[in-house]
């Protein structure tokens, strides 16, 4: 990287107070004049290098100022502490076009704009990696909406209790963000003729399961349980036999129990409200929390190994018989399938008792099949409860919340899926906006030669394509019930050495080259999380659950969506084989293309300024590695081969009208901002005159301004 910009000129030598630096002249980068200190759109700097776009994002982040342009995309910087930029005061500002610089309250009120006036679908796209800002920024645009255009039926306050809701099933403390959401989400909310808020829909991928039973040191698991052992009042208490988060493995396993500031038993009431205001009613409420307080005993249950091949009991004490009760099973029906598998040997049936690794898994997968179907069972109420009434037209406008590109040092299959995810969304920014920018010059009528960009369609069919794509190699060996990491690694290398973004790696490793820069996965868990198997036994306990609904219609929804196979997993037993998870996961994003695709979208980048969510802290190199990843800076390059400089040609000639005689100015903006650049010999290669604006090369300004301070 060049030095920074602004703080050396472009002559090959640059001194410091103290010291007299040399560099070579190649390493230096050319400085912006200072009327563009701080502006607003990246892209008006006429030098557009790394240094001084990152130079201007800091700028502009010292004095509170967090949001910035790239061209058409909203680079959203983390303030990490309350910034006075929102609230009732600033929405209606920016809703009377009082003000006009980025904000996510403009972008919202383009995208309603644009809707009532084009009558198209709109989308805002919000990205970034977990701590940059996503969930908030989504939920400072849905308040802009619901505060401009609320309707009087009250769904305007209802979309925002969702959000209350959906981060207490949804969201957890993670070593990056103490309020990280573990699912990605995507909000369509419906507008009526007259362009109020009427219903809303919304969408969920991919909620990291594993986190129910596994927890990383410092880590905790879903808000929502601890907000419960917390908040529960007395006589729920003892409904659902509950205990303190510190007495339930589930939850003490991490050595984390509680979130610096936040007050879990006062989530609860809020919570516990916010069902009442999305009209889950209280019997339904009972039964989401004893479901809650099942999933934390099993995980209490505890197993005694009897033999030297590790076969297990299970411990009969209080945990199975809270756990069973809860549920709504028998305890004996409970042990047994914790404990005993039945597999077909020939024409019979042969029951097996389970060994202690196997009895943990079956028990873990239990837990976490009825959390992730009470989340589901949970969007589906919220969905009724939203669903948009007759005066609904079609009109929407869809905020998009999901995970961003993640590379750490151990990557397993749910990296691999976010980061697939990431690739579609990426392919799907960079078709927009460079067919955004060519339609720009295409309509201010000056020559377009098309610039080419980093298309990321070779990865995309690294992933995707049948019958040798990774997914389909990946679903292949999830069916063979001796295959390993090591055997699926092996099949990977043999089919896809030959794609330029496949890399076989030691230790049944590969790595990924993905737009934002290679990753290396370790396949170790990879055929089990995709198979996510539920053994038969647990279908048929749940199915059999007589006392309690949920478990009951769990079982039912998988029983529809799957089929019984007889191909024997791991244990050589009949299994319920779902879809796999990434070809769900696939078909889910497909979906979301789909309808993404319709929309006219709006990409809003967040950027987290350092790691530790530490106010004022700008670590540049973190900021950068961002911006490159999000596809911001390739925005930035491409306009660079542009024209990035635009001026209306009013604005030009205001600025630099009075460099040329006076006779000239009685002519219209045009034509004088023809005379200027005649006047100062600007080559005819380094900008174009369209209908409205100048488009300048990378530069051109700052020349310009160079004559205005000598005159
Ligand atoms: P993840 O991918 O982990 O879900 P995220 O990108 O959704 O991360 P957020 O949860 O939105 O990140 O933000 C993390 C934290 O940063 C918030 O809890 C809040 O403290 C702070 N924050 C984010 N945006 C703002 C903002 N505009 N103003 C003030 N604080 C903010
Ligand atoms: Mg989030």
């Amino acid at each position: 990287m060049g030095i920074r910009a602004n703080t050396i000129n472009f002559r090959g030598e640059s001194f410091c107070s103290a010291v007299r630096w040399k560099f070579p002249t190649q390493a230096l980068l050319p400085a912006n004049p200072d009327i563009l200190e701080g502006v607003d759109d990246l892209i008006q700097l006429s030098y557009l290098n790394e240094p001084s776009v990152l130079h201007n994002l800091h700028y502009r982040f010292a004095q509170d100022i967090v949001y910035s342009k790239a061209g058409p995309v909203l680079v959203a910087v983390n303030p990490c502490k309350d910034v006075q930029l929102y609230g009732n005061d600033f929405i209606t500002a920016y809703r009377q076009n009082l003000l006009d610089s980025p904000h996510v309250y403009a972008v919202a009120d383009a995208a309603y704009n644009e809707m009532m006036t084009d009558g198209i679908n709109q989308s805002i796209i919000v990205s970034g990696e977990s701590g940059a800002g996503k969930t908030e920024t989504a939920k400072i645009a849905m308040q802009y909406l619901a505060a401009v255009v609320g309707g009087s039926s009250g769904i305007e306050s209802e979309v925002l209790e969702t959000s209350c809701i959906l981060e207490a099933f949804g969201n957890a403390k993670t070593a990056r963000n103490d309020n990280s959401s573990r699912f990605g989400k995507l909000t369509e909310i419906h507008f009526s003729a007259t362009g109020k808020m009427c219903g809303a829909k919304i969408q969920t991928f991919l909620l990291e399961k594993s986190r129910v039973v596994q927890l990383a040191k410092g880590e905790r698991s879903y808000h929502i349980f601890y907000q419960l052992c917390a908040g529960a009042p007395s006589g729920l208490r003892g409904r659902l036999r509950l205990k303190r988060a510190c007495d339930y493995t589930y939850l003490n396993q991490s050595d984390c129990l509680v979130i610096h500031d936040v007050d879990d038993a006062r989530k609860f009431h809020m919570l516990m409200g916010a069902l009442d205001t999305v009209r889950i009613c209280r019997d339904d409420q009972e039964q989401v929390f004893e479901m809650l307080a099942a999933v934390l005993w099993l995980g209490n249950i505890s197993f005694r190994v009897i033999d030297h091949e590790n076969h297990i009991d299970v411990v009969a004490d209080e945990a199975v018989s809270n756990a069973a009760c809860l549920i709504g099973c028998g305890i004996q029906d409970l042990i047994l399938a914790l404990s005993i598998h039945s597999i077909q040997a020939g024409r019979e049936k042969v029951a097996r008792r389970l060994t202690l690794r196997q009895a943990i898994d079956t028990r873990d997968s239990l837990a976490k099949f009825i959390y992730g179907s009470l989340f589901d069972w949970l969007v589906e109420k919220i969905n009724v409860s939203l669903a948009t009434g007759k005066q609904h037209t079609g009109r929407s406008i869809s905020i998009l919340d999901i995970y961003g590109f993640e590379s750490f040092k151990r990557n397993s299959f749910e990296q691999f899926c976010i980061n697939y995810a990431n690739e579609r969304l990426q392919q799907h920014f960079n078709r927009h906006l460079f067919k955004l920018a060519q339609e720009e010059y295409e309509l201010d009528g000056i020559d377009w030669t098309k610039i080419d960009f980093e298309d990321n369609q070779d990865c995309l069919d690294l992933i995707e394509k049948k019958p040798l794509g990774l997914i389909s190699l990946l679903d292949e060996e999830s069916k063979f019930p001796k295959a390993t990491h090591l055997t699926f690694a092996m099949k990977l290398k043999q089919h896809l050495k030959s794609n330029r973004c496949f890399k076989g790696e030691r230790g049944g490793a590969f790595s990924i080259r993905h737009y934002a820069g290679e990753v290396l996965y370790d396949t170790g868990e990879f055929l089990e999380k995709n198979r996510d198997a539920l053994h038969s036994e647990i279908v048929q306990l749940l199915s059999s659950c007589t006392a309690c609904q949920l478990p009951q219609w769990f079982a039912s929804v998988l029983e529809q969506s799957e089929k019984l196979t007889s191909s024997a997993f791991q244990l050589g037993r009949p299994a319920y084989q779902k879809q796999s998870v990434a070809t769900k996961f696939k078909g889910q994003l497909f979906k979301l293309m789909q309808q993404l695709e319709k929309t006219t979208p709006h990409f809003i980048r967040c950027i987290k300024p350092n790691n530790k969510q530490i106010p004022g802290a700008f670590e540049k190199d973190l900021v950068l590695e961002q911006l490159r990843s999000c596809g911001v800076l390739e925005v930035v390059r491409i306009s660079r081969s542009g024209y990035p400089t635009r001026m209306t040609h009013q604005e030009f000639t205001r600025r630099y009208g009075f460099l040329i005689p006076e006779n000239s100015a009685c002519q219209d903006p045009l034509s004088m901002s023809v005379a200027i650049l005649q006047q100062f010999d600007i080559l005819p290669e380094m900008y174009q005159v369209g209908y409205k604006k100048l488009y300048f090369r990378a530069g051109q300004i700052g020349s310009l301004e160079d004559v205005r301070k000598q005159v």
